[in-house]
């Protein structure tokens, strides 16, 4: 783990800092008790609370990661990168990063944290890391009390999981940024009108922050055909509908080899002021 990354660690029990331990295999928190917490095997943290709950499970994150590999949101990972790029970001936390597909992306250029509570996701990010020599660091925890330090990151990224607007605001820095992505209204338009009569228009997020001033607000939208059943199957349980269509609307699916969809996502920018 980098010294950058472990610096914006706190202990979730008593909110100390953290050091690395001597061995390498674990770290430990500055508080007076000195709790003590072993990397896992693919080289992430646990650093949840009791009560934290848990996250999503191993089917999900695997589906997640055959879609997102296929390489469909690409472009969306390139405009977060940039954005960091242009506010000269070094520190980042991602908060609710799943797999880690954004995560690891973003780490080539900087130090980047990435926090979910699913353990097969974080696992999943981890290896792939590791494969990859991004560099990314990962820990199990809620992004509802982040296992981080106030004041400690440049930006926080959130994509597609809950805005938590006030932890985010305790662990960015005065004038950091945070990048939020949500659903655009013509978002997986395509898959909608296989599946329904009448697709609705997305609503769009619901929790943006009310206290942080928004500095900027882009749209990025554009079509793919997305290749091969079990990817579209795979694209189809990463979306709420998964769990609100009808065995019969579902089933519309499953003759289908190719899909072609509008992809249509709203990134939001804001910053912590004074
Ligand atoms: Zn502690």
């Amino acid at each position: 783990m980098k010294d950058t990354v472990l610096a914006m660690l706190r202990c979730p029990v008593c909110s100390a800092s953290m050091q690395a331990d001597e061995s390498g295999r674990s770290c430990k928190c500055t508080g007076v008790r000195t709790h003590s917490y072993d990397f896992a095997r693919s080289g992430y943290l646990n650093l949840t609370r009791p009560g934290d709950g848990e996250g999503d499970l191993k089917e999900a994150i695997n589906a997640r990661k055959l879609f997102l590999n296929a390489g469909y949101y690409e472009p969306l990972s390139n405009a977060i990168n940039s954005i960091l790029d242009s506010l000269m970001v070094k520190t980042v936390l991602d908060a609710g990063c799943g797999e880690g597909y954004y995560t690891n992306r973003i780490a080539k250029e900087r130090a980047v944290l990435g926090v979910d509570l699913s353990r097969a996701g974080i696992d999943a990010a981890a290896k792939q890391a590791k494969q990859n020599a991004t560099g990314a660091a990962f820990a199990v925890g809620s992004i509802f009390s982040l296992p981080t330090g106030d004041a400690t990151c440049d930006a926080v990224t959130n994509l597609f999981a809950p805005c938590c607007e006030s932890e985010f605001s305790r662990v960015l820095k005065n004038g950091g940024h945070l990048i939020l992505v949500g659903a655009g209204e013509r978002h997986l338009m395509g898959l909608k009108q296989v599946l329904y009569e009448n697709p609705y228009l997305n609503p769009g997020r619901a929790d943006l922050p009310t206290e942080m001033k928004e500095i900027d607000r882009r749209r990025l939208s554009y079509t793919v055909t997305v290749e091969g059943r079990e990817t579209i199957e795979a694209l189809f349980s990463m979306t709420p509908y998964y769990w609100r269509t009808s065995e019969a609307d579902r089933a519309k699916l499953s003759g289908i080899q190719t899909l072609s969809t509008e992809l249509d996502f709203d990134i939001f920018i804001y910053q912590k002021g004074d």
